[in-house]
């Protein structure tokens, strides 16, 4: 089996990136347990940060990387939070600050439309010139009052108008399926499969 690592050290996204390579013979391993630490996310685009964390990871460590960069971008606030979605109330990070600032700039508009987006970025070396790339979006609309306990981040005000519910409302296995983030690794599977 090859070694693969993953740069991020959230455990949720490291069990679906973990299954997603499974089948590509890559054994994933997190970037923490191989010391790599956390890689700056200097830039304005998602695509830019996660090839920065992947080349990041990579280096450090001399085997293939597999990045991820996400967040929400609100239409009527021209695409905020955006890059900054973890961070978007300020440090130290939380989402409940990052959940009223995004309800209060939402206030004085009647376009709720938003959505999630996600990149993937898989490199071979640090400076692979044909990095693997995948890309996904959920649209919904942010809702004032918050419902469900599941998911994270923004999940509770992000309504799914097609389910009736929210993204911290849905079985877990659903948002998988349909996540922006499900979206993009089922494309990154295909363009694996292609490359194979
Ligand atoms: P990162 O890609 O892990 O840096 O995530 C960026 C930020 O975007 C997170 O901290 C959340 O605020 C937000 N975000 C990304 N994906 C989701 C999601 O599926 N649900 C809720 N919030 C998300």
């Amino acid at each position: 089996m090859k070694r693969i690592v993953i740069a991020s050290n959230n455990r949720g996204k490291l069990r679906e990136f973990g299954a997603l390579l499974l089948p590509f013979d890559f054994e994933a391993i997190p970037q923490s347990t191989l010391g790599v630490g956390e890689a700056e996310e200097p830039h304005a685009t998602f695509v830019e940060n996660a090839l920065v964390k992947a080349r990041h990871a990579s280096a450090v460590t001399g085997l293939p990387a597999l990045a991820d960069d996400s967040g929400i971008c609100a239409v009527a606030l021209n695409g905020a939070p955006g890059v900054y979605s973890a961070r978007y109330a300020g440090e130290p990070k939380s989402d409940q600050r990052n959940n009223e600032k995004l309800i209060a700039e939402l206030a004085r508009h009647t376009d709720r439309r938003a959505f999630y987006y996600c990149v993937l970025v898989l490199v071979m070396t640090p400076d692979d010139p044909r990095p693997l790339i995948a890309e996904g979006e959920w649209h919904g609309d942010i809702v004032t009052d918050p419902r469900g306990d599941g998911g994270f981040g923004y999940d509770p005000y992000f309504y799914l108008s097609e389910y009736g519910c929210t993204a911290a409302e849905l079985a877990k296995e659903t948002k998988n399926r349909i996540s922006h983030r499900g979206k993009a690794m089922q494309i990154l599977a295909e363009k694996l499969r292609g490359r194979a």
